[in-house]
């Protein structure tokens, strides 16, 4: 007979005194530990007060493709919705880890979710979109840009994008409405465009054409 390995009769003779290292859920609550990666769930406001501002970033980098990015360029005022998927979400934490204000979405201690319903078991986020007052393609969310400018600070009137969507975030302009007329001209430079309709206003006015 094998003589038995004196760690597991180690391990035995504790687990007599001391009780099993197992819990007792689901009779008793359990509290997982420090670090512990549960349900990922978007954050409104952070420790900062800035949280998600919907660049999909998290998104990108999530190797489940568990978060799902929907613009609805439609809706009025058109809004960017984030969705992430708990049953497909292999809790890697990437998402929380890759998060461009580092307090978007966080990994919470919960690890409860038994659902007998799939679509109830998801998280998600909205944000309001910016698009291109010329061709209404889309440039970001007004939370995104508006943070982005206060991070900028003066260099930030570098880019009217930024500063017209800043100052209207802070009712300083007045909103702003997809839409302007082809040629676009030197003077809508002082407009809300996309990179592609910006570079078009340069050219324009350098080239002529
Ligand atoms: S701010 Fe963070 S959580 Fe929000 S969309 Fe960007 S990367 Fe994702
Ligand atoms: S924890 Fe991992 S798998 Fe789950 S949503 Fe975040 S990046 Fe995707």
């Amino acid at each position: 007979m094998k003589k038995p390995k004196l760690r597991e009769l180690k391990e035995a003779i504790r687990a007599i005194f001391r009780g099993p290292y197992t819990t007792k859920f689901p009779f008793e609550p359990h509290e997982p530990p420090e670090g512990f990666r549960g349900r990922p769930e978007f954050q409104q406001t952070g420790p900062t007060g800035v949280g998600c501002v919907g660049c999909k970033a998290c998104a990108e980098v999530c190797p489940a493709i568990a978060i799902e990015v929907v613009d609805d360029v439609d809706a009025n005022p058109p809004v960017r919705r984030l969705t992430i998927h708990h049953d497909k979400c292999i809790f890697c934490g990437q998402c929380e880890l890759n998060c461009t204000t580092g307090e978007g979405v966080k990994l919470t201690k919960q690890y409860d979710m038994v659902t007998f319903d799939r679509s109830t078991a998801c998280d998600s986020i909205e944000h309001e979109l910016v698009l291109c007052q010329s061709c209404g393609a889309v440039i970001g969310t007004r939370k995104h840009l508006t943070w982005l400018a206060e991070k900028l600070g003066a260099k930030a009137y570098a880019n009217p994008t930024l500063i017209l969507t800043a100052d209207g975030s802070a009712r300083l302009a007045e909103p702003f409405a997809t839409g302007v007329e082809e040629p676009l001209a030197r003077n809508e430079l002082m407009r809300v465009l996309c990179p592609a309709c910006r570079r078009t206003v340069v050219i324009r006015e350098i080239w002529g054409r």
